[in-house]
């Protein structure tokens, strides 16, 4: 096919807003009930066949853990072996297609989640996360389709990208797709991200083997459906549910491991990088490593800040999804001059949450994602109570006898270096320390060396020079920096998102420089008269 091809211009998803009496309420709430009503068998997906090992684990709500949604079939060393043999297998003819081919496939699965699945994807986040109807909206749908179709546009920029040729020559650059498999290890929290780590790199002619968290697999075999009526082919998209250590004993001893896409917890990664570096010999090409993972997202406000906009922050930064967003605030430095103000606030509005399940659409806060995760925030929450550096003046509460429900909590602390102001929970729980608001810069200092990770961070002012002071002396301590918001929501396209230290490799998801780690470039030079002799003119003599 001849021709330089424009792909669509991406624009952002528009969120459906699911007010009472919309059609998209109706079919979401439609949806919850057919999910709920079936119980369902969730197979691997290796070389396009539906692959069963027997062994299962079930697939339950956070919110109402003793219903049943269905079972996954764990999948074992051999399973393991089985999708990267597909995956090389499918290789030759997937990286043979034209880019404009790999483009609409891409593009199609965007609209078919914009359209037909949007209710049934968001639908399985709902109930196998534990997202409200607005979270699952952000997340599996507009997040999603932005990834997608923001990728397309990014990939046509990376091939467009070429260099400048001398008189007698042209120069080429060939984007080539990774020689080898790439392996996608997602994490619970996003479908988005989950969708998103084997999509990128897929789309840029890799295949892929994909293991995704157990606590999402439900909604991850929904997109395994997209993905295949979409036209993505046998084997290019491997999905398998090992253990995580099963996985990597197969996956890191592979010759043919080309690169890992991650996104989870930063002790997993540095165990993963580790192996890595001690099997580096046995690879037959350096393998890309991509990890985006933990944060300990800050809040700081200046003396100056707008209160209300302080409380807005603060309730929606920590709160939303439960505080599972790798965004998430869960660290915040409150100046003296308004703190009783912003603590009668934030309290009033954190007693005006619900906190119940995602199908009664009037909860704002829905279950953490399972037992193991509820009781090391139920700890954390108790040592608090114990620590005399420590109140807390909200929340403080949890049940799990319905489903794994913290209440939010806020423990305010007088230690700025206590654990909870340090360590990440991933959970709805917000630790606050009071500084005296004369003291701002020595506050952000303090900001800065308090925490390894360096994720997301806000600062809340009027005065433009506490602005400038905190956007210099903060600019190592977040990949995502925000000004007089909150740390979360980026939009794919609008805010590219990734954390520097130990919180990633800064890889920027739903950005050309991601895309660019899945291309490895070949550079070609031709030239068209050859010279036909060996000698240079200054070879000559006088
Ligand atoms: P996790 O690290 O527990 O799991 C991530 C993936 O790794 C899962 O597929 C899991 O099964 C697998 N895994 C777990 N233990 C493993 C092991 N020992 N060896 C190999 N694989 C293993 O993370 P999670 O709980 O799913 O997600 C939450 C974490 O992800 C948080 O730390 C959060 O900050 C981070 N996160 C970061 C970003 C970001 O963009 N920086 C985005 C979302 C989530």
């Amino acid at each position: 096919m001849n021709g330089f091809f424009k792909v669509p211009s991406p624009v952002n998803e528009p969120v459906l807003n699911y007010a009472p009496g919309s059609k998209e309420r109706k079919d979401l709430k439609d949806a919850l009930t057919e999910a709920r009503s079936k119980v369902i068998d969730v197979p691997m997906y290796i070389g396009g066949q539906e692959v069963r090992s027997g062994k299962t684990m079930d697939m339950r709500p956070p919110h109402d853990h003793q219903h049943l949604l269905g079972q996954f079939h764990i999948s074992d060393a051999s399973h393991v072996t089985d999708a990267i043999n597909a995956a090389l297998a499918a290789k030759p003819k997937w990286e043979a297609l034209t880019w404009e081919q790999r483009a609409a496939i891409f593009l199609k699965a965007a609209d078919l989640i914009a359209g037909p699945f949007r209710a049934k994807l968001n639908a399985a986040t709902m109930l196998g996360q534990s997202k409200n109807a607005y979270q699952a909206e952000i997340d599996s749908a507009c997040e999603f389709i932005d990834f997608l179709r923001f990728n397309v546009n990014f990939m046509s920029q990376i091939y467009s990208e070429q260099p400048q040729s001398g008189k007698g020559m042209w120069n080429r650059i060939e984007y080539r797709p990774l020689e080898g498999f790439i392996y996608a290890l997602t994490p619970f929290n996003f479908t988005a991200i989950a969708g998103n780590l084997p999509t990128s790199a897929a789309m840029m002619g890799n295949v892929i083997v994909w293991k995704p968290s157990n606590t999402q697999v439900y909604s991850a075999n929904v997109l395994m459906e997209v993905f295949k009526l979409a036209g993505v082919p046998d084997g290019v998209i491997n999905l398998i549910y090992p253990s995580g250590p099963v996985a990597a004993e197969v996956v890191f001893n592979h010759p043919d491991f080309a690169g890992i896409h991650f996104t989870g917890s930063t002790g997993v990664f540095q165990d993963i990088w580790k192996t890595i570096g001690n099997n580096i010999h046995k690879y037959k090409t350096y393998p890309r490593i991509v990890g985006e993972t933990g944060g300990k997202d800050y809040i700081v406000a200046h003396k100056s800040a707008n209160v209300d906009a302080v409380v807005t922050a603060l309730v929606r930064g920590a709160f939303e999804y439960q505080g599972q967003k790798c965004s998430a605030a869960s660290r915040a430095y409150i100046p003296s001059n308004m703190w009783a103000e912003v603590k009668e606030k934030m309290v009033k509005d954190i007693a005006s949450f619900s906190v119940g399940p995602v199908e009664d659409f009037r909860n704002f806060v829905n279950a953490v994602i399972d037992e193991k995760s509820f009781d090391k925030l139920a700890k954390y929450i108790d040592e608090a109570k114990n620590d005399a550096s420590c109140e807390i003046v909200a929340g403080g509460t949890y049940n799990k006898s319905k489903g794994w429900f913290i209440d939010p909590t806020v423990i305010v602390t007088s230690n700025p270096k206590y654990t909870t102001m340090c360590e990440e929970l991933f959970g709805p729980v917000l630790t606050i320390y009071v500084y005296d608001a004369d003291k701002f810069e020595e506050t952000l200092e303090l900001v800065d060396s308090t925490s390894e990770y360096a994720l997301t961070g806000a600062v809340l002012a009027q005065d433009r020079y506490a602005i400038d002071m905190a956007t210099w002396k903060l600019r190592n301590s977040a990949g995502n920096f925000y000004i007089n918001d909150k740390p979360t929501g980026a939009v794919v396209g609008q805010q590219p998102f990734g954390g520097a230290r130990a919180s990633g490799t800064n890889d920027k998801a739903g950005a050309m420089i991601n895309l660019m780690r899945w291309v490895s470039q070949r550079t070609i030079k031709e030239t068209f008269v050859s010279p036909e002799r060996y000698e240079y003119e200054f070879m000559k003599e006088a």
